[in-house]
């Protein structure tokens, strides 16, 4: 009790946090400054520049917020809906669930669109929903529902969305890093993130970025913003402009290990990222195939980063986990809601996608397997 903590190792194979690359780990015991330190501001402007390249926007409201990826959903809600505006929300999981809670808490009507557990967001139903409801102006899906291993094409439903004069907010908090997303090209209007998973740096923050068309819905509100540490407006003040006022005490060292984090991203580049996630997600399929574990959900609406496999007849779901924890010292992740003791959750996210880690999980698996312990 009365000593320092010293956790053991462990592989995170689980949907999140992924392990953190050492080079952050490094960043993260340079010496703290102060948040408006010069030095501090042109790490801050430098993070801007970063994410700018990480989100593909040129969007000066492109900033990290002082919390996990759970504060980006709150934020980028809160900012942009008012008092009894319809939300139209694709519920596919977990995450978007937790979505329509915040829109509940926060006094705006949500919409729901349901789709099967394991499926990507039906696009078409979207189209519907919004057909038959001409006063949504605002539409909310998660790219990478991390609860099911679902990809949603969120280039298609953004286009949807605005042909109906719908703005679209995308949670890509699983996906940044990881997944193709051209936030400007696809036109998306609010993207939040965090930096535990596709990024590879320690839990904590939470990138987000907000279009031309998002800042303009903010501008144009008629009731105020219903939080104080999530107001943009406020934020923007620390982020942006040639004076820099004091909003929150920023947590410096997190701010080192998230800016070499996106550094070590550009330097292998997204499109490289992108395409090892791919590759060794169709690997890891393959693999999983040798020894009899198939995945809960089709091809092409797969997360590269992100595999549900189903739980074989006979075996017992958290027996499996258990043992891979404590005797191979592997995290791997359950199922949650109507998935929960269905399904495993493994994920291969940014430092943690290679074929070395894709080795040993099989073998430990198949080990752990055989021993018929379950
Ligand atoms: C992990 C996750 C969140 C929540 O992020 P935290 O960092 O745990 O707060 C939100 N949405 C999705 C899709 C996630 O995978």
């Amino acid at each position: 009790m009365d000593q320092s903590f010293i956790p053991k190792n462990r592989i995170l194979l689980g949907p999140g946090p992924s392990n953190v690359n050492p080079r952050v780990l490094e960043a993260l015991k340079r010496p703290t400054i102060g948040h408006l330190d010069p030095q501090f501001i042109e790490l801050i402007d430098d993070i801007k520049r970063l994410l700018q390249y990480t989100f593909q926007t040129d969007s000066d409201a492109t900033i990290t917020l002082s919390g996990p990826g759970s504060l980006g959903m709150e934020a980028s809600l809160v900012n942009i809906i008012e008092p009894k505006d319809k939300v139209l929300i694709g519920v596919g999981g977990y995450f978007a669930g937790r979505m329509k809670q915040i829109v509940e808490k926060i006094g705006g009507i949500p919409i729901v669109v349901e789709q099967e557990w394991g499926r990507a967001i039906d696009p078409q139903k979207i189209e519907d929903a919004l057909k038959n409801n001409s006063d949504i102006k605002i539409t909310a899906v998660v790219h990478a529902e991390t609860s099911t291993g679902a990809l949603t094409d969120i280039k298609t439903i953004s286009e949807i969305a605005h042909k109906y004069g719908s703005l679209l907010i995308a949670d890509v908090v699983t996906s940044l890093g990881a997944c193709e997303i051209l936030t400007k090209e696809w036109n998306l209007d609010v993207v939040y993130s965090c930096s535990q998973k596709g990024l590879s740096a320690m839990p904590g923050l939470s990138p987000i970025s907000f279009s031309d068309a998002a800042l303009e819905k903010i501008k144009n509100r008629t009731t105020p913003i219903k939080s104080w540490f999530n107001d943009l407006n406020l934020l923007m003040a620390y982020w942006s402009g040639e004076k820099r006022a004091y909003h929150h005490t920023a947590p410096a060292n997190s701010f080192y290990g998230l800016h070499e984090a996106l550094l070590i991203l550009k330097e292998e580049g997204l499109d490289n990222s992108w395409r090892r996630h791919k590759e060794n997600s169709v690997l890891l399929v393959k693999r999983l195939a040798s020894i009899g574990l198939e995945p809960l959900t089709p091809e092409r609406e797969r997360i590269p980063n992100l595999l549900t496999i189903k739980v074989p007849e006979g075996i017992q779901e958290e027996v499996l986990r258990k043992k891979l924890l404590n005797e191979y010292s592997i995290e791997i992740g359950a199922g949650l809601g109507t998935l929960a003791g269905k399904v495993w959750r493994i994920g291969l996210m940014g430092y943690n996608s290679n074929e070395k880690m894709i080795e040993l999980l099989i073998s430990s698996l198949k080990d752990a397997l055989s021993n018929k312990i379950v």
